[in-house]
């Protein structure tokens, strides 16, 4: 435990540093920002750029300082006093091995590190760690892995990603974390892009709403941050999934305009929702690298949206603007670019000395002003303030025994299953009755490290590889030492065995005899994502005539960032062609998308009976899809994202009335389609709901009115369920080409097979307006069309007036 100690020898010295300047008031009872000025006052030059230096733990861990190792995790106490003695560092990020670890772990290194920090230095500070936990504890052996984000915006449903986030802030906390870099608020407008299934989807009023859930989840309501919370960290301000080219890190071309209209929006919801961090776009906007923005990040970051809280790089993007972008010719230019652009905290992450040295260098020869460190410091001090660090520098794993619970693995479960999106349901082919025999077939039918993803208990995700015996080989050690605890944990957590792929599932719910399983293709252990091998296609046409039905589970093995870059949006050549020989078994084919962002399957989608996307589900996917496979739980996942039928026809569900351009004049006849295999919005269920009575309380608004739409929904088919009420506005005529329309309003509501729900909206008019091309909103007067209905594309359509 950090002791009392460390807390009265801060505390006599903030005491001593505030009787000197103000001889009055006792520490306790000044504000937060008397205490900040009160440590700052005593704090050099050299600490306070430590405070703004963030480095990887391998820097000062035992082993080498690289990504991957075989190396437990343990702090090289010489290593860790250089960096947080000699250099003040303030901040460590990530894992060793890249690799998850035990509870006991975190808090043993965080605890050593706080150790060094607070009895160590001069003035105490502790350090703040911080850490990626994306849909879960991704670097905790035994945390809770709910589904991916995309998922959890399939389920349109707020309160899934308020659970998500609150579940991992506890089980971050439990490792004695304080800091979470999430959520991702980037709008997921790409499905080319390797981080879409990281986003809510492509629509901004999902994003924002999403987001500001998981902003109350991770960070409580209070100013300051309890104990079972985290420092939330919205990222990647802005505009980091529009590249031109589908790939990560490559250069965007992003209008004023566009960037407020669709980009900003998340953002600023999240920052009044009280986010305390966030971290910068790693790209490049109309030529400018976005972490040497002055614009971006002070301009409109700080003084328009009024953000207050600390600016963080993403990975050594500082050197990026020297070493990529080549927009500062060396890294100590590049740091005197990005410090005045407004970062207060460079994830340095590996060469601290070079960044601390370098900083040092430029306020002494006054090319950063001492004001810039002043305030970023002052940032930095406020948020270790608000954590409570000061008073507690790390939590202790033993005070949290709901982690990995029953409890929460049960939320990430409700999540999953109120995700899964049903796209096609031929003759009503679902569910499957108790007694099919079902042939489960493809690559990701066995494997939990699709159902996943990325960030899931190391970065890329693929972490099943890696277990001997049932152990995270990482975890041997451990468990051989530590016996009974660990392995429990083991066995009830960790093992990814407790959990079900979709074969285990099927397995147990309609019994060994009647689920087979063949691969006919398969990820290879080890490549890139999206090496496949061919295993004997045959053999599984060949099996099918002894089933009732083919369970054909398709998609992508796991990725992100640079790693899943794709050259080609159509699925992998050899999952299309274990699809078109099954299409001649004889047996209906039920495929399952599992992937992170809507790979084109129009070459085989004709020949299926049922298509069911399960997105990246979690660990508890595969019960989830099996429960509505089955029919115990009534499919209501709504899709986040246009599902496109053709490489170069990718549009978002708001594109411009140009998309659709029709000419039936002439010598050339053509009509505009959209070429979408499945539209946004789009899901069904076991049953029907009809929309009746839609009606508006006005159709002519002032710019203060509210728009109030109420309507029924009747449950007309023969089992209950959930049904997803969508509300999008159309600007029929504006100053600049409007959006085709947009989602302003939804709701999720449970209806009774027979029965009615009265649902109503009410929406602000001035939530019509758009960003025109001086980045104002604007709402000009004129005519409108609200739509309402349960997708995108079917709808009712009423007329209204803005004066
Ligand atoms: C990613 C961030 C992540 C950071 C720290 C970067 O490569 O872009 O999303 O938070 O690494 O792991």
């Amino acid at each position: 435990m950090i002791n009392n100690k460390i807390i009265i020898s801060f505390f006599t010295t903030v005491l001593l540093a505030t009787a000197c300047k103000q001889n009055t008031t006792p520490i306790e009872t000044d504000p937060l920002e008397n205490k900040i000025d009160s440590v700052l006052s005593l704090m050099t030059l050299k600490e306070k750029i430590g405070q703004m230096t963030q480095i990887n733990l391998t820097v000062i861990a035992k082993g080498p300082n690289k990504w991957a190792s075989n190396d437990t995790m343990e702090i090289d106490f010489q290593k860790a006093k250089k960096a947080i003695v000699e250099y003040h560092v303030g901040s460590v990020l990530n894992t060793v091995n890249n690799l998850a670890q035990t509870p006991k772990t975190w808090y043993s290194n965080i605890s050593d590190i706080q150790r060094i920090a607070m009895d160590s230095t001069k003035i105490q500070i502790p350090v703040i760690y911080g850490i990626d936990a994306i849909h879960g504890a991704t670097y905790t052996d035994g945390a809770t892995m709910f589904p991916q984000q995309i998922s959890t915006a399939a389920t349109w449903d707020t309160k899934h990603a308020y659970n998500m986030a609150k579940v991992c802030a506890y089980e971050t906390r439990t490792c004695g974390i304080p800091w979470n870099f999430s959520p991702v608020l980037d709008l997921g407008i790409d499905p080319r892009f390797p981080r879409q299934f990281e986003t809510f989807g492509e629509d901004p009023l999902l994003v924002t709403e999403f987001g500001k859930a998981m902003i109350a989840g991770y960070q409580g309501n209070e100013s300051n941050i309890g104990n079972e919370y985290v420092a939330a960290c919205m990222k990647h301000f802005t505009g980091y999934q529009a590249t031109i080219s589908g790939k990560d890190r490559t250069p965007a071309y992003i209008p004023d305009n566009i960037l407020f209209e669709y980009h900003i929006k998340s953002f600023k919801a999240a920052i009044d929702a009280g986010a305390k961090t966030v971290m910068i776009n790693s790209g490049i906007i109309n030529g400018e690298s976005v972490h040497a923005s002055y614009k971006l990040l002070t301009e409109i970051l700080r003084k328009k949206l009024g953000f207050e809280g600390v600016i963080l790089t993403d990975w050594e993007d500082i050197n990026k603007l020297c070493d990529r972008d080549k927009v500062a010719v060396n890294r100590k230019e590049a740091i005197q670019m990005a410090i005045n652009a407004g970062i207060d905290m460079s994830m340095v992450p590996y060469e601290y000395e070079e960044f601390t040295d370098y900083l040092f260098e430029l306020v002494e020869e006054g090319k950063v002003k001492m004001s810039r460190i002043d305030d970023a410091t002052r940032k930095i001090l406020k948020l270790k303030f608000e954590l409570g660090l000061f008073k507690n520098p790390v939590t202790n794993y033993q005070d949290y025994p709901k982690f990995g619970s029953e409890e929460f693995n049960k939320l990430a479960y409700e999540s999953a299953v109120e995700s899964i999106t049903l796209l096609k349901n031929n003759n009503s082919i679902l569910p499957l009755k108790k007694g099919s025999r079902i042939l489960v077939t493809g690559p990701n039918a066995n494997t939990m490290n699709s159902l996943n993803g990325a960030w899931t208990y190391n970065w890329q995700g693929k972490y099943t590889d890696m277990y001997v015996d049932g152990v995270p080989a990482n975890l041997m050690s451990t468990v051989k030492k530590e016996g009974n605890m660990n392995s429990k944990v083991v066995r009830d957590n960790l093992n990814p065995k407790a959990y079900n792929t979709i074969y285990e599932a099927f397995s147990k719910f309609y019994g060994e005899e009647n689920i087979s399983f063949l691969p006919g293709v398969s990820y290879k252990k080890n490549g890139s994502f999206y090496d496949m091998t061919e295993d004997d296609i045959q053999k599984v046409v060949d099996a099918a005539k002894y089933h009732d039905y083919v369970l054909l589970c398709l998609g992508e093995n796991c990725y992100t960032e640079k790693p899943g870059d794709l050259n080609d949006l159509n699925l992998h050549k050899l999952q299309l062609k274990l699809a078109n020989k099954l299409s001649k078994c004889g047996k209906p084919l039920i495929l399952v998308l599992n992937m992170g962002r809507p790979r084109l399957i129009s070459e085989i989608e004709p020949f299926m009976s049922a298509v069911l996307n399960i997105y990246l589900p979690g660990n508890l996917g595969a019960d989830a899809l099996v429960d509505i496979i089955n029919g115990k739980v009534n499919p209501s996942g709504k899709l986040p994202y246009t599902y496109p039928a053709f490489p170069n026809s990718l549009t978002t569900y708001y594109y411009k009335p140009s998309e659709v351009q029709n000419n039936s004049q002439g010598a050339y006849n053509y009509v505009g389609e959209l070429n979408n295999l499945y539209e946004f919005g789009y899901g069904l269920s076991y049953t029907n709901f009809e929309y009746k009575d839609i009606t508006l309380d006005n159709d002519s608004l002032n710019a203060d009115d509210s728009l109030n739409i109420s309507l029924t929904v009747y449950n007309s088919g023969g089992v209950d369920g959930h049904e997803v009420v969508q509300v999008y506005v159309s600007d029929l005529f504006a100053s600049i080409t409007p959006d085709n329309k947009r989602l302003r309003a939804f709701d999720k509501v449970f209806i009774k097979s027979g029965e009615s729900k009265k649902v109503s909206f009410s929406i602000s008019a001035k939530d019509f307006s758009f960003v025109n091309l001086e980045s104002k909103y604007v709402l000009e007067s004129g005519d409108f069309k609200v739509h309402v209905g349960g997708n995108s594309k079917d709808l009712t359509s009423l007329n209204f007036f803005v004066r």
